[in-house]
């Protein structure tokens, strides 16, 4: 039983804290394939590092500490996570998705799990009455992101799930973009989270990872199996990079959060800034909703450039705020959803979601805020096509 409340300290000596036969206050990297026995059927907890490690089962007992779950699960991408989740349903099975899911989501429900029988439908989820309007006796679960990926709609995580109850069918929620320090969807009634840890809990842009994490020991038995049988596991160097990144999470978020709402209300005045959105602004959709299921709006905002200004010099003009994929770690990245995270999804449906061509997004980092802004405020002034 440890002395510590509060998510801090959990980021730092949750799950399992350091190694216990040296007294080293990491874990090691435990860099083998495999383990010896000492005998027909008698291991010391572990056989195989596709199956277990012991770095990667820290991280995975910290993960699941962190969300308040009953297992965690590390792999190998965002995605190998998603895919693994998704492999817990069948032919017939019906998943709602989020309107604004990230795009690699639907791309494999749309082009692999359709190929297996498993179909999924878009529905805006912020509209609970449309939501449970959408379930028949086909739909397995609900698949959410909040906030959500790119546009930042807020849905009530709680009523979702008080909905999946109803209709006996999961809620499992993609926490990329808050992470357990602002927001814990299992304690508001989620059966599953997934992140891709790749992002903020990382938090350096130098790994790609991806976490599970589920309420029950039914679950836990059935992804624990999946993972295995399909293999997509995290390594031990990058287990260890991604427990190194978590514990800094908590201050790393508290700057960005600081960094984002400053841009925010700078780029709400800006002539160049034709919409915003950010979940720190009053005015945003579902801001009171956010307040009351997450302890931040989280460092991403994304907003439409005006007719004005010309997108391609835009992005060519920025100096350090980097236009790149990704998202989360300590440096400003910028991206055009529509052509780059997004460019999967057909044009028809990002346009239904949102997902315009002037949309840009930004996952404002730890640097000086006000070398964030001005970088962006003489693009803007290069860009200017009167
Ligand atoms: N979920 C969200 C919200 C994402 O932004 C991403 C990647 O950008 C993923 C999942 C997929 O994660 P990965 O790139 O680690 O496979």
């Amino acid at each position: 039983m440890s002395n510590y409340s509060n998510i801090d300290s959990k980021l730092i000596h949750g799950g399992i804290d350091g190694d216990e036969n040296t007294g080293a206050v990491n874990i090691p990297i435990f860099q083998t394939s495999t383990y010896k026995q000492d005998g027909l059927g008698k291991d010391r907890g572990y056989e195989y590092s596709r199956t277990g490690n012991p770095t990667r089962a820290a991280l995975e007992s910290l993960i699941s500490d962190l969300e308040g779950g009953v297992a965690g699960f590390a792999f190998a991408s965002g995605m190998a996570a998603t895919t693994a989740v998704l492999s817990l349903f069948k032919t017939g099975d019906k998943i709602i998705i989020s309107s604004n899911v990230y795009g690699g989501t639907f791309r494999v429900l749309d082009q692999v799990f359709n190929n297996f029988g498993i179909t999924y439908e878009i529905i805006e989820t912020s509209d609970l009455d449309l939501l449970e309007k959408s379930i028949d006796e086909n739909v397995k679960a609900i698949f959410i992101e909040s906030p959500a990926n790119p546009i930042l709609t807020i849905t009530d995580l709680k009523e979702v799930a008080l909905i999946g109850k109803k209709h006996n069918i999961l809620t499992i929620v993609d926490n990329t973009f808050m992470t357990p320090y602002l927001q814990r969807p299992i304690s508001l009634g989620a059966d599953i989270v997934v992140h891709s840890a790749t992002k903020y809990l990382g938090g350096h842009s130098d790994l790609v990872a991806g976490l599970a994490v589920v309420n029950s020991d039914e679950l836990a038995e059935r992804l624990g199996f999946i993972q295995n049988a399909t293999g997509g596991v995290l390594q031990p160097f990058d287990s260890f990079l991604l427990i190194r990144g978590i514990k800094t999470l908590g201050v790393r978020m508290d700057r960005h959060i600081e960094n984002a709402t400053f841009i925010a209300e700078h780029l709400k005045t800006n002539s160049a800034v034709k919409a915003i959105y950010y979940p720190g602004l009053p005015e945003s959709q579902g801001y009171e909703i956010n307040k009351k299921q997450a302890s931040g709006p989280g460092g991403m905002l994304s907003f439409e450039l005006g007719e004005k200004y010309n997108i391609n010099k835009f992005f060519e003009s920025l100096d350090f705020v980097t236009l790149a994929e990704s998202l989360g770690g300590v440096e400003s990245l910028i991206c055009h959803p529509s052509s780059m995270t997004h460019a999967c999804i057909p044009f028809e449906i990002r346009q239904k979601v949102g997902i315009v061509e002037n949309l840009i997004r930004i996952s404002v980092g730890i640097e000086n805020k006000n070398d964030i802004l001005a970088d962006l405020e003489q693009a803007f002034l290069k860009s200017y096509e009167a």
